[in-house]
């Protein structure tokens, strides 16, 4: 579903991502890890085209994202992110966040996106909170809405980075039951994240990145029980 073949980025002279080689296959759930600097975000911002790489192959479900004839905004549509500030239309609805991209982008009538963000907000748990604005909300809720708002597009693949690191802490755990769900439901995911207990129970694969570079990948099992790096050592050990 996603290939990153010898990638490398540079902004300015700052060689930010380097010969990354990553595949992820449909379905596959990675959870990329790293210290702050390493180079997650820009890794994830690549597959969207929200960054450009400077050389290598990037390809998603099989279009090359680098090449000039592709069309970003059919390719976008493909793809849903979630960030860590959830980036809703703090003037919209709940219901208006979620119906917006579908009816301008996919061109469904008002009456289906309404039914379809209905849907999703009742799988994300608060179907109540339709007709409230994001400011009336917690921040797991805004950020299970922003879950919502991606899903409603019917993307192939979901990207999240860093979702809930701007949450208190007793709000992480339900955003990461939705996120958790997903996962089971087949969907294909790129999570970066700093939980830990996530990553080692929902990753198919865990992406340790140093630096730009990709330093390990390996099972969560593998990689929590006997990290083959030094670095992923001495990360790991901070953490704790
Ligand atoms: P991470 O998400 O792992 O914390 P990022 O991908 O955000 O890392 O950033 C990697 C490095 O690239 C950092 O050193 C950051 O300062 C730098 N960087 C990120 N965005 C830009 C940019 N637009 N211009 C220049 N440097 C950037
Ligand atoms: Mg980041």
């Amino acid at each position: 579903m996603i290939k990153f073949h010898d990638v490398n980025k540079h902004y300015g002279a700052f060689h930010v991502l380097k010969d990354i080689n990553l595949t992820i296959g449909q379905g596959e759930v990675v959870v990329v890890i790293g210290p702050s600097g390493s180079g997650k975000s820009t890794l994830l911002r690549c597959i969207n085209r929200l960054e450009t790489i400077s050389d290598g192959e990037l390809t998603v479900d099989d279009v090359k994202i680098n090449d000039k004839r592709t069309d970003i905004n059919q390719l976008r549509r493909n793809i849903g992110m979630v960030f860590q500030h959830f980036n809703l239309y703090p003037h919209r609805t709940v219901l208006e966040n979620i119906t917006l991209a579908p009816m301008k982008v996919l061109g469904v009538s008002r009456q289906e996106a309404e039914t379809t963000a209905m849907h999703y907000l009742t799988k994300v748990g608060i179907p109540e909170k339709a007709k409230v604005y994001p400011s009336q909300l917690s921040g797991g809720q805004q950020q299970r809405v922003a879950i919502a708002r991606g899903l409603a597009m019917k993307p192939k693949i979901m990207l999240f980075d860093e979702p809930t690191s701007a949450l208190d802490p007793e709000m992480i755990g339900e955003v990461l039951d939705v996120m958790r769900d997903l996962a089971k439901e087949g969907m294909t995911m790129v999570v970066v994240t700093h939980e830990m207990g996530f990553a080692r129970e929902v990753a198919d694969r865990v992406v340790f990145m140093d630096q730009g570079q990709i330093l390990e990948t390996s099972a969560p099992k593998d990689f929590f029980e006997n990290p083959r790096e030094e670095r992923a050592r001495t990360f790991l050990s901070r953490l704790l």
